[in-house]
């Protein structure tokens, strides 16, 4: 069950890589982005920094082997958390 998506390109977690207070970070990176959770993700304009330079390289998969086969950009992106759009 998603319960967390990330703040910079919004694909879903069963886990909160900030931990279950919201505030403990553990560095992990997105699987998706690349973005380093804790630090590309500290703050919105952060998220949005990472996420230019992300989209401006293609928008490619940090891990390519866990992208799925039907993956899609644009509907992915609308489970950015409001905050951090
Ligand atoms: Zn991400």
């Amino acid at each position: 069950m998603i319960i967390w998506n990330c703040r910079v390109c919004g694909l879903g977690y069963d886990e909160s890589p900030w931990g279950v207070d919201d505030r403990t970070p553990d560095f992990t990176f997105c699987e998706c982005c690349g973005a380093e959770f804790g630090y590309n993700d500290y703050s919105p304009e952060s998220a949005r920094r990472h996420r230019a330079n992300w989209l401006e390289g293609g928008a490619s998969w940090h891990y390519p082997n866990l992208k799925p086969l039907d993956w899609r950009l644009e509907p992915q992106l609308t489970f950015i958390p409001d905050r951090y759009r």
